[in-house]
């Protein structure tokens, strides 16, 4: 698909005036944000969504997140604004933080995958604000990723994924956070945990007590599973590459390693692991944090590589952690060996 010169432009007055205009007038833009690079469009106007479905090669029953820059903006958007919802706003927005709300006529089912909700965040990265407030448009942004693949924490991943398919990448600084955002929905006086993100279960319990994780977010959904996060049942964040988890401590790693792996399989581990094997090793961070920030580029790294498979230690799943252990699951289709 080649329908656009895509441009990469530096993030500036003049390039992020240009982004707003031409959200405004129904194009989509490559935007950096904390999480991940989004594909932004108005989130109004459903011919802009189906053009976000159409670059990213989306199944068009998964939702896009609408992203705001003002608590204000979220009245209009929603039939209903809970009382716990507002104080997650107040405590987690700006930032990371995704909520599910009712959603009014104003979005339209081509925005929310046909779904009677809407995932709306308002994001921190003063590039992605100053985006949206030049389109003056609430603006739909999914990772601007191909579907399938890693999401992308830097302007030439959304480049080598999206050329020629947009007009425009705006080149911000590389994603913070680098996981997307968590996503919550409410129910009754609780919190479910969608999808987990940089804003941890831990971090939502200062919100209430009753914070639930959805069984999505770790398991295998069967067939006819009501899914309550589209996005979980596809297959995702997945390099070329084959990827198994390997859940232990180092030395039970080192020893699966040397009795089953060949030595063109690569060891994915952990900045400060020490090995002796004669593999090629890549690592991924040392702590949660520095794992969120580096994973996507990391899976992208191996297929640079050419690896076809990989031998992943696995993440810790407390915290930050559990938002990598979500991905990497995802990308190693759930194979998971414990030693
Ligand atoms: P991405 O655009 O890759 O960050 O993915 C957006 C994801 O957020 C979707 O795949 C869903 O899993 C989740 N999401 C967005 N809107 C909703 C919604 N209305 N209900 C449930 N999950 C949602
Ligand atoms: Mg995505």
């Amino acid at each position: 698909m080649k329908k656009y010169e895509t441009k990469v432009l530096k993030a500036s007055e003049e390039s992020v005036k240009l982004a707003g205009e031409l959200i405004r007038s129904g194009e989509i833009v490559g935007i950096p944000t904390e999480t991940v690079y989004g594909l932004g469009g108005n989130a109004l106007e459903s011919t802009s969504s189906k053009k976000i479905f159409e670059a990213k090669g989306r199944p068009s029953d998964n939702p896009l997140i609408v992203h705001i820059t003002e608590i204000d903006e979220v009245t209009p958007l929603v039939r209903d604004f809970p009382y716990l919802a507002k104080k997650c706003a107040e405590k987690f927005w700006p930032g990371p933080l995704t909520m599910v709300l009712p959603k009014s006529d104003l979005i339209p089912l081509e925005t929310s995958g046909g779904l009677d909700t809407v995932g709306i965040r308002m994001p921190s990265d003063s590039t992605a604000r100053a985006i949206i407030k030049a389109a003056g448009v609430p603006v739909a942004a999914p990772s601007a990723n191909l579907s399938g693949s890693p999401s992308p924490t830097e302007a030439v991943h959304v480049f080598n994924d999206m050329n020629g398919r947009i007009p425009l990448i705006i080149d911000g600084n590389n994603s913070a956070v680098g996981v997307e955002s968590t996503v919550i929905s409410f129910e009754n006086n609780a919190i479910r945990v969608l999808r987990p993100g940089f804003v941890s279960p831990e971090d939502l319990t200062e919100i209430t007590p009753n914070v639930i994780i959805d069984d999505g977010v770790i398991n295998m959904l069967s067939k006819d599973a009501v899914v309550k996060s589209p996005g979980m049942k596809y297959k995702h964040y997945s390099p070329d590459a084959d990827i198994v988890i390997i859940d232990g401590a180092l030395d039970k790693y080192i020893e699966y390693i040397k009795n089953n792996a060949s030595e063109s399989d690569c060891c994915m581990v952990f900045d400060g692991d020490e090995l002796d094997v004669k593999n090629p090793i890549i690592t991924y961070g040392r702590d949660s944090e520095e794992q969120a920030a580096l994973l996507f580029s990391t899976l992208r790294k191996l297929d640079f590589m050419g690896i076809k498979k990989v031998y992943a230690r696995c993440p810790s799943k407390d915290g930050v952690g559990l938002a990598v252990y979500n991905r990497l699951l995802r990308a190693a289709g759930f194979k998971v060996i414990r030693v």
